[in-house]
C-alpha cells in the first residue's frame, strides 16, 4: 500500500484574500458536500452502530436559509458542485426546497445527490421536478441476506424499486455506490457489474475507510480496487484503465471490451488526496477540510444573518488554506475523526 509522505504541518502563512480557494499544496476547491442530517434509516456496519447512534438535537441543524448562505459563500470563492448527502439525506424534510434552490443558483453547475435509496421511489419525481438530475445510490450486495447482515435491515427491495421508479422518471445519470468489505462482499463484485451494465448506471466500489462508529476498520478487512479488478478481469478479460476525464474525481474509471464503465474509489490502496478539491459542511454547520481531519470550523455563528458574509468567506479561505497533504490512513500513527461517517457525511 502507498505510504504518504508525512508533511502534515499547518501552514506558517495566512490564507489568501483573493484568487481561489486554494489550500496551501496549490489545490484548488471547487466541489463542496453538505450534509443536510445526520439521521439515517438502516444501520450499515461500516458507518453506524447498530443501537445508540449519537445525533446532533435537531434544533442545531443549519435551516436551509444557512445552507443557502454558506453556498452562496463557497460559490463566490469558487465551488462550482455540490453534493448533498448524510447520514440519509431523504430523511430532511422539505429537501426538495433546497435542490430547488440550489439547482437555479447561478454559478453551481453541478448538483448530486448520495441516497441509500429507501426512500427514493417516493421521492424521485419531486427530486427530479425540482431540478437534480444526478444521483448515486448506495447498494453494496443484492443478496438479501447479505444486505440485512450489513445494514441491519431488510431493506434491499426498496432501494431496487428505488432506482427504477428514478430510472422510470428520468434521471439521466445513476451511479451505485458499494462499499466492498474482505471476506464479506466478494461475491457480490460481478453480479453488481452485472446490474450496472443491464440497467445502464456506473457502478463504484468503495473501498472501506476507518471511519465506522465502532472502529471495527482494519486493513485487512479492505477489499482492495487491485483484488476486485482481479475477480472481474477472470469474468470478463482484460479491463481498460480510462484516461481522467476528470484528474479531481474520487473514482479511478475502467472500460469493460463492450465499453461499460465502472469505478473504483481507492483511498485506501490508492490514497488521492494530492488531487482531492473537496471540503465538507456537517448538518451542525462545521466545515471540514477532510473526512479525516481532526480539526473543524464553527460555521454555524456566520450563517445566522447576511452581515457576516465577509467574515463568513474569511473561514471559508482560512479552513481550506489549513488543509493537510493528505489522510495518513497507512501509517501505524493514524487516528481515526472523532465523527463517523454518518456525522460528517460521506
Ligand atoms: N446515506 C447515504 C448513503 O448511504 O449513500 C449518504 C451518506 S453515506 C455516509 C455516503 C457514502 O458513504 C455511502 O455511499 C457509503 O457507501 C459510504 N460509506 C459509509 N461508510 C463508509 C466507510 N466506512 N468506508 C467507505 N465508504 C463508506
Ligand atoms: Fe446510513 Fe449511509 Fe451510513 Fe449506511 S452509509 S448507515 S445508509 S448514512
Amino acid at each position: 500500500m502507498t505510504q504518504l509522505v508525512q508533511l502534515n504541518m499547518p501552514p506558517v502563512s495566512p490564507a489568501p484574500t483573493a484568487g481561489p480557494l486554494t489550500d496551501s499544496f496549490g489545490r484548488v476547491h471547487t466541489d463542496l458536500r453538505i450534509s443536510v442530517t445526520d439521521r439515517c434509516n438502516i444501520r450499515c456496519f461500516y458507518c453506524m452502530p447498530e443501537e445508540g447512534a449519537q445525533f446532533s438535537p435537531i434544533s442545531e441543524l443549519l435551516s436551509f436559509a444557512q445552507i443557502e448562505r454558506f453556498v452562496r459563500a463557497a460559490r463566490d470563492l469558487g465551488v462550482t458542485k455540490i453534493r448533498l448527502t448524510g447520514g440519509e439525506p431523504l430523511l430532511r424534510p422539505g429537501l426538495t426546497e433546497l435542490v430547488s434552490k440550489l439547482s437555479d443558483m447561478t454559478g453551481i453547475r453541478d448538483l448530486a445527490l448520495t441516497t441509500n435509496g429507501v426512500l427514493l421511489a417516493r421521492h424521485a419525481k419531486p427530486l427530479f421536478d425540482a431540478g437534480l438530475r444526478r444521483l448515486n445510490v448506495h447498494v453494496d450486495t443484492l443478496d438479501r441476506e447479505r444486505f440485512r447482515t450489513i445494514s441491519r435491515r431488510d431493506d434491499l427491495g426498496r432501494v431496487l424499486a428505488g432506482i427504477e421508479a428514478a430510472q422510470a422518471v428520468g434521471f439521466p445519470i445513476i451511479k451505485i455506490n458499494a462499499v466492498a468489505i474482505k471476506g464479506l462482499t466478494e461475491p457480490d463484485v460481478v453480479p453488481l457489474v452485472e446490474f450496472g451494465r443491464k440497467n445502464g448506471v456506473e457502478v463504484r466500489f468503495i473501498e472501506f475507510m476507518p471511519l465506522d462508529a465502532q472502529h471495527l476498520w482494519s486493513l485487512d478487512r479492505v477489499l482492495t480496487a487491485d483484488e476486485m479488478i482481479a475477480v472481474l478481469e477472470r469474468e470478463y478479460g482484460p479491463l481498460r484503465p480510462v484516461p481522467d476525464a476528470d484528474p479531481r474525481a474520487p473514482a479511478t474509471e475502467y472500460e469493460f471490451p463492450d465499453g461499460y464503465r465502472m469505478g473504483f474509489i481507492a483511498s485506501v490502496s490508492r490514497p488521492f488526496c494530492m488531487n482531492c478539491n473537496r471540503l465538507r459542511l456537517t448538518a451542525d454547520g462545521k466545515m471540514r477540510y477532510c473526512l479525516f481531519a481532526n480539526e473543524e470550523t464553527d460555521v454555524r455563528p456566520l450563517l445566522e444573518g447576511e452581515d457576516r458574509f465577509a467574515e463568513l468567506s474569511a473561514a471559508i479561505r482560512a479552513t481550506v488554506w489549513q488543509k493537510w497533504i493528505g489522510h495518513e490512513i497507512n501509517r501505524v500513527s493514524f487516528q481515526p475523526p472523532s465523527r463517523p461517517m454518518y456525522s460528517i457525511g460521506g
